[in-house]
């Protein structure tokens, strides 16, 4: 590779990032990091009119969140600063100047309302109204109205716009590193607004000058950015410059039917699509941070929409990513959302954390639902019931017993407890009193020897042994429960059950 490699993120504050959003900074942060290069995020603000407070900031948390922060952007390492477009503002103009100068970009003066009748007229008899080649040299533009007059009409203050003066019947063979060779026909395609008199460029245009002023070596998009290709990379030509690299990845497809993953469908189908949760006025969209994801395991599912390293292998750590990515490995078609999935990889990450962090989480939530947990091993209840949970939130249901003694007992399991059991269960106490070292194994050794020692059959005892202590025939291995409750807990709930059933 012969630039330094500087990736960007450049998203538009308008609104929260979207998962396809926060799977394109991972993959720029993967292979900035995977080729030692430079990861940065610089904010297209260029369209005022589609401007949200409180975007910007939200983005960067998003992605500090995940533990993809990039390494240069607005007040940090501000090498090629300032990186939000509307502080970059005055620098624009110039470039759109030299684009007229070289014959590249033109003035147009055709005002709205004229524009909306022709594209009306167009319809009408069927046909789109496209502002291009064909059509240019009619309208209101410097390229039929003489230069005198151009400059009085700017100076008397009439709005206008630079629009790229397309080169016309030329097949553009580009090439883009996830599809291979792409071609265009540049017969198609608009002559593109660059530039607006209120002073602000447009996206194509502050996009093309910053990435070039910003020495991005590899342009990594989504898909819907494709079309723009050809009008980027006529433009790099045009200003004489080196043009990026491209790589468009591809779309993130609805779990179910056809189409792209809207914004809309997470709250629509019950998953979170944002990374934090988002809330206007009106609404809160869910945000796989409140909703109690890891954010090691959301990087790890989004790096799999679209990727693979060849192998079977599914759990990554972001280090792992980073030495294994390469874009050559991203697939041209959609990929499929699959919330379903999401939850297994958040079980995956919780299945490896130790339980004592885990805890820690787990007494939060406690603590908020005011359970008393002051006499109980919180980590030994959570390594006893994670296998069950997707997520922490998961482990108060699973755990409800250990924090409080049943109320109610299953009514099917309680039909097992038959006219022996309340005489089983006494001589289970009188054991259980017996056992001074009272951990899982010898409890378990000491009640199967007596009840070998006694000819009493397991299943006497071992059901309403657990009815008793949990209610219901659920939960993990009895004797850990046993041992979690401790002596005086666990007799006090036989007790309990032997006088209630
Ligand atoms: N500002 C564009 C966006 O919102 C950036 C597209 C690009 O990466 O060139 O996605």
């Amino acid at each position: 590779m012969s630039k330094p490699v500087r990736v960007r993120f450049a998203p538009s504050p308008t609104g929260p990032l979207h998962i396809g959003g926060v799977r394109t900074a991972l993959f720029n942060y993967l292979f900035a990091k995977k080729h030692n290069g430079v990861f940065y995020l610089r904010v297209e603000d260029t369209d005022q009119t589609r401007f949200v407070p409180g975007a910007e900031a939200y983005i960067m948390e998003a992605l500090e969140w995940l533990g993809i922060a990039p390494d240069e952007t607005v007040g940090k390492n501000e090498k090629f600063g300032p990186y939000r477009q509307s502080d970059r503002k005055e620098l624009y103009k110039q470039y759109a100047d030299q684009l007229i100068e070289s014959g590249w970009a033109y003035y147009a003066f055709d005002t709205a309302e004229k524009l909306d009748s022709l594209r009306k007229t167009a319809e009408l008899e069927g046909k789109t109204f496209i502002y291009n080649h064909s059509v240019r040299e009619t309208l209101d533009n410097s390229l039929t109205v003489s230069r005198e007059e151009v400059e009085k009409r700017i100076a008397n203050g009439e709005t206008f716009v630079v629009r790229f003066k397309t080169p016309i019947n030329e097949i553009l063979n580009l090439n883009d590193i996830i599809r291979g060779e792409v071609k265009f026909d540049t017969n198609l395609l608009d002559d593109k607004v660059l530039f607006k008199s209120d002073g602000m460029p447009t996206y194509h245009l502050a996009n093309i000058v910053d990435d070039h002023l910003m020495e991005t070596s590899h342009v990594i998009r989504g898909e819907e950015w494709l079309p723009s290709m050809p009008l980027h990379v006529l433009l790099y030509k045009a200003f004489g410059w080196d043009a990026p690299e491209f790589a468009h990845l591809p779309l993130i497809l609805k779990p179910v039917g056809n189409g792209k993953l809207s914004k809309r469908d997470g709250d629509k189908m019950g998953f979170p699509v944002f990374p934090l949760e988002w809330k206007t006025n009106e609404t809160t969209s869910m945000g796989y941070r409140e909703n109690g994801f890891f954010p090691e395991a959301v990087v790890n599912f989004l790096a799999l929409l679209g990727w693979n390293d060849g192998t079977e292998q599914e759990i990554f750590t972001l280090e792992e990513l980073v030495q294994k990515f390469d874009l050559n490995r991203v697939n041209k078609s959609g990929a499929k959302f699959d919330p379903e999935k999401n939850k297994w990889f958040n079980r995956q990450y919780l299945m490896k954390k130790n339980d004592e962090e885990l805890a820690n989480n787990f007494i939060k939530i406690l603590k908020d639902n005011r359970i008393d947990y002051s006499n109980l091993n919180v980590a030994k209840i959570v390594g006893a019931v994670k296998k069950d949970a997707y997520f922490v939130s998961d482990l108060t249901e699973l755990s409800n017993y250990f924090f409080q003694e049943p109320t109610t007992y299953d009514e099917k399991a309680a039909k097992n407890w038959k006219e022996d059991t309340p005489d089983l269960m006494k001589q289970l106490i009188t054991v259980l009193e017996g056992i001074t070292d009272f951990t899982s194994v010898t409890i378990e050794n000491t009640v199967k020897e007596w009840l070998t020692a006694n000819e009493i059959g397991m299943g006497k005892v071992m059901q309403p042994f657990r009815l008793s202590l949990v209610g219901a025939l659920k939960g993990p291995h009895l004797f850990d429960i046993v041992e979690i409750l401790g002596k005086v807990e666990s007799i006090k709930r036989i007790e309990k059950a032997i006088a209630t059933l």
